[in-house]
């Protein structure tokens, strides 16, 4: 890339030193791949990013346009899209018999960190239409797989997920978009849904949205949702249009190039839609492609932590601002202490982030392939996934604001990229459901689900992975397991407390709770990257200086970012819960 906005060198240590993902070749469905041919998808992305990197603030200036009802992106999305497709990326996770090349999905993610590094906001329009195809093959029937994977995967058609309505935003279970029963086995859709993304643009001949709506008749709540595969254009004539309507654009903050919409279905009574999986069972359904897209949107925070980490870091490397103590000449930036925990504290969370999503990926794929393990790998990925998706979005925030502020006035102008970036990474904590929300599935659903057992799985599995940890790093291994302890005392407390005070009391602060876990998994994660750091330097061969970072990196995290959990725990013990509606109400003045 013309300007470095990742380290392919931090990348490979993650995925091949940490994590050890080439072991996933010993599964019969990865076995063609090896670390070398891996690698080569991994160049294949750089070079794909190198191309899409100068469209990143032209196709911000220009946002997506809507003449006649048919929306028109910026040429850079067309660039992007053809380059993945034709090289093969689009289908590459996929089985050879949907002309995939089984290609892992933590890999993939790489490849998805390397293009998204280069511009965040194209690689949606891929992800989801990699999202539709999934759950088309999971919930499917075989002609559905047939009619609509093939055009997905060769890009051909775009895909959606329409979930939210005006009334319908946190709470699906609002959703009233209609499925009327049809006697060819078909329905009829009519409803809106409100930020659709990618919900219409000139890139593919057609659109595979897929619509949550209820059937006439169905519970109430979300019992009562069912799932259904809604294409822009009838099925046997492309020209014909299906009924489904923008009714506007928004003009939203950030993430310009990927058109968000108000669509209306069936304004003429005419939008066939089909029903994907089992009635009723589609929200339980949509789970698995909105799951996949949350570890995406955690990923998309550590793309733009990456990429304002390293354009931060070139600015403070030519900038010549101030006098160090006894030198007369004004220094570079880089060389003030406060400058330099910027920087090192966007390079802590840029790599401890993407060391827990890939972690997160790699559990995707064994749940996969590990048969004997699968409810193993399915049950820490339900735990990790908000805090993988909440650690990505809220640190990726921190991230870019750093990184913005080290360029001091420069960083608040359009003339460099960091407030772009920092108006694209806002939305992490937004969309696939905010931060609030992935809080209470945290301590709600999966804490409170399994009456904290689920964190003995996690704890074992955190051990096994820290098991043989040298002398060096013994100080903050005790550190963590100390915060480890509390953290597992505060779990009982809690659910204990949520007995006798109720749900509200328990979930109201959900959200400390979540930052609390995911200061935790960042800790594990970078004792995981010290201990290959430290065991490499004992061999004479490593490269000294990448190791010697990375040390250096898991002290400052440890110094600067790990107390806060001190924080968290002691507003947590607290029982003064000053922030549920009490009878007289506190926010007036
Ligand atoms: C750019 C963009 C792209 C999007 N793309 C898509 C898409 O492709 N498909 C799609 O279906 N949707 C999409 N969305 C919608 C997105 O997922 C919703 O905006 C999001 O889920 C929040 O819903 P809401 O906006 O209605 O906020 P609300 O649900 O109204 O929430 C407002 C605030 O209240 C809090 N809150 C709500 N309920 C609770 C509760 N029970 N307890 C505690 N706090 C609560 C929330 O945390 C939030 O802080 C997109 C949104 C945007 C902005």
């Amino acid at each position: 890339m013309k300007q470095a906005l990742f380290s392919r060198r931090n990348l490979n240590f993650t995925l091949w030193e940490v994590h050890q993902v080439q072991q996933l070749s010993a599964y019969p469905f990865f076995e063609v791949h090896d670390q070398t041919t891996l690698e080569m998808v991994l160049d294949m992305a750089t070079s794909i990013a190198e191309q899409i990197q100068p469209f990143y603030q032209p196709a911000d200036k220009q946002e997506p346009t809507c003449i006649d009802q048919q929306v028109t992106v910026h040429e850079g999305v067309h660039v992007f899209f053809k380059a993945v497709v034709e090289s093969g990326l689009l289908a590459a996770p996929f089985a050879f018999e949907w002309e995939g090349q089984q290609l892992p999905k933590s890999v993939f993610a790489a490849v998805d960190f390397i293009l998204g590094c280069a511009n965040n906001t194209f690689v949606m329009f891929s992800d989801l239409i990699q999202g539709c195809a999934n759950l088309i093959l999971t919930f499917g029937t075989d002609t559905q797989k047939q009619i609509f994977v093939p055009p997905l995967l060769a890009g051909k058609w775009a895909g959606t997920m329409c979930l939210t309505e005006p009334q319908a935003g946190s709470s699906l279970a609002e959703i009233t978009t209609t499925a009327f029963p049809q006697p060819d086995g078909t329905y009829r859709i009519k409803g809106q849904k409100i930020f659709i993304s990618a919900g219409d643009h000139d890139l593919t001949e057609n659109i595979v949205h897929l619509v949550l709506a209820r059937i006439t008749d169905a519970p109430q709540g979300v019992k009562g949702i069912s799932l259904f595969i809604v294409p822009k254009n009838q099925l046997d004539n492309p020209t014909l249009a299906n009924d489904v309507k923008t009714i506007g654009l928004y003009h939203k903050m950030g993430q310009k190039a990927t058109p968000a919409l108000h669509l209306a279905f069936g304004e003429e009574d005419t939008c066939t839609g089909f029903l994907l999986g089992k009635p009723n069972e589609g929200l339980m359904q949509m789970f698995q492609m909105m799951n996949k897209a949350r570890l995406g949107v955690g990923l998309g925070g550590t793309q733009l932590a990456s990429a304002a980490y390293y354009t931060s870091l070139q600015y403070a490397q030519e900038r010549r601002q101030g006098r160090r103590p006894n030198e007369h000449l004004p220094t570079l930036i880089i060389n003030h202490p406060d400058v330099r925990r910027m920087l090192l504290e966007q390079k802590v969370i840029a790599e401890g982030t993407l060391a827990l999503m890939l972690q997160c990926y790699l559990y995707l794929d064994l749940a996969e392939v590990s048969l004997e393990k699968q409810a193993h790998y399915e049950a820490l990925l339900h735990l990790l996934t908000p805090v993988a998706k909440t650690l990505g979005a809220e640190l990726g925030n921190t991230a870019v604001h750093q990184g913005l502020q080290v360029l001091g006035g420069y960083g608040y102008t359009s003339d460099f990229p960091l407030e772009q970036m920092a108006r694209d990474v806002r939305i992490m904590s937004i969309y696939e459901g905010t931060t609030g929300i992935q809080a209470q599935t945290l301590l709600g659903r999966q804490i409170g689900g399994s009456q904290g057992k689920i964190l003995t799985l996690w704890e074992k599995e955190v051990q096994q992975t820290l098991a043989n940890a040298p002398q060096e790093l013994l100080i903050f291994l005790e550190k963590f397991k100390q915060e480890c302890a509390e953290f597992k005392l505060l779990t009982a407390n809690l659910l204990k407390r949520s007995s006798s005070q109720g749900t509200e009391a328990l979930l109201s602060d959900a959200t400390l709770y979540l930052h609390y876990f995911g200061l935790l998994n960042m800790a594990w994660q970078w004792l995981k990257m010290g201990l290959v750091a430290y065991q490499a330097l004992e061999s004479t061969t490593a490269e000294d200086a990448f190791y010697r970072t990375k040390i250096h990196s898991l002290k400052f995290f440890f110094k600067y970012l790990f107390p806060q959990g001190r924080t968290w725990l002691a507003i947590l013990q607290n029982e003064e819960h000053l922030t549920c509606k009490q009878t007289e109400e506190q926010l007036v003045w």
